[in-house]
């Protein structure tokens, strides 16, 4: 059995990553992985607007950085991509980024919560000044907007919120329902993220209960390792499969171009 893509990697041009594209290339080969992607913050309109993603002019060199892993290792593919973060407004400047390269996917992401990245382990004490449920409605509310975009092929940890273990007291499925329904509508992923088990919530982005869910409604599934270090691409895909399994999902999305092809894993 080979294992499904690793379609969330990152790269020391978001300023939180270690080791060159060709080293996470090098990794998948040694694991026998057969195709990654590559899925950095990508910039936004202006620099500096958080600690966390490449800058605008760093986009050439990220993309020579793939292009390198991929003459080093003719014998795994290697998508490029970017994960994206889907902000209200930010629209037109997506789309003008999508015009850039010939990217194969756009992973959507929500890290903001207003002016908030609510997984940025600096800002922990917002939580303290937030109701959980108002979070994570608000949350996913801009989730479905990403899915509804027309942006993305892939949405990303979907229930990021759960990072710090910190869970609202009230029942959220009507909100995953109203995500799940908009991407089976648009026909976008949801991946399954494995980096939620190296936090303090310690399980898979996203939670069991969605995976299940999102098999009902009929989501596509990816799979992400959301390596921030070459040893930790394609980490607990073992996990992850079985998750996805147990949901009765027997296929995944493979991305080129931003078109989708459907393969049994
Ligand atoms: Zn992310
Ligand atoms: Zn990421």
């Amino acid at each position: 059995m080979s294992w499904p893509a690793d379609y969330h990697l990152h790269t020391p041009l978001c300023h939180h990553a270690t080791g060159q594209p060709t080293e996470y290339a090098a990794r998948a080969v040694a694991l026998g992985f057969t195709e990654i992607g590559f899925s950095d913050h990508s910039p936004m309109p202006t620099d500096g607007f958080d600690e966390w993603r490449m800058e605008f002019s760093r986009l050439e060199d990220y993309v020579a950085g793939v292009q390198q892993a991929q003459k080093d290792h003719p014998q795994l593919t290697i998508k490029l991509a970017l994960e994206v973060d889907f902000m209200p407004g930010q629209e037109p400047w997506i789309r003008k980024l999508a015009t850039r390269h010939p990217w194969d996917y756009f992973i959507g992401s929500v890290h903001y919560v207003g002016s908030w990245d609510i997984d940025n382990p600096r800002k922990l004490s917002e939580w303290k000044k937030h109701d959980p449920y108002e979070v994570w409605s608000m949350y996913f509310d801009l989730l479905t907007q990403a899915a509804e975009s027309g942006l993305f092929e892939i949405i990303g940890h979907a229930d990021l919120p759960k990072k710090f273990g910190i869970y609202p007291d009230r029942d959220c499925t009507p909100l995953f329902e109203r995500f799940l329904q908009a991407a089976a509508r648009a026909d976008v992923a949801m991946e399954l993220n494995t980096a939620g088990l190296r936090k303090d919530c310690r399980e898979i982005y996203p939670s069991r209960k969605i995976v299940q869910l999102a098999r009902q409604h009929g989501v596509a599934i990816t799979f992400g390792s959301d390596a921030h270090a070459p040893g930790e691409v394609g980490m607990n895909f073992t996990e992850a499969l079985a998750l996805a399994r147990e949901a009765g999902y027997e296929e995944t999305c493979k991305f080129a171009s931003r078109k989708r092809e459907m393969v049994r894993f």
